[in-house]
This record gives C-alpha cells, structure tokens and sequence, in this order.
C-alpha cells in the first residue's frame, strides 16, 4: 500500500512536491527535506502534509 504525501514549504506554504511515503512504523516523525520552492525562489525546507 502506498501512502503520499504533500510536500509544503516552511515559510510560504506552497505544497510543490508529492512523495510516497515509505512506512516502516519507526518512520513516524514528520518527514522535513530541503526544496527548492518556486514561490519564494530558494532551497527551502518542506515538510509532510497528508491530504
Ligand atoms: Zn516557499
């Protein structure tokens, strides 16, 4: 089963990415990576949001 997630920048709160999430039970935690964001033009960090 696989479960996606949105991608939402930490500052402006564009959602810019889809990724599957990978479950492995310990991955609980929000997953946070560094995007690059259109909207405020620079590497941002995005963190998961569920649909
Ligand atoms: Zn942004």
């Amino acid at each position: 089963m696989r479960e996606y997630v949105s991608l939402e920048c930490k500052k402006c709160g564009t959602r810019n990415y889809r990724t599957p999430k990978q479950v492995k039970g310990e991955q609980k935690k929000k997953l946070e990576l560094k995007k690059y964001c259109k909207v405020c033009r620079a590497h941002v960090v995005h963190t998961e949001k569920r649909k």
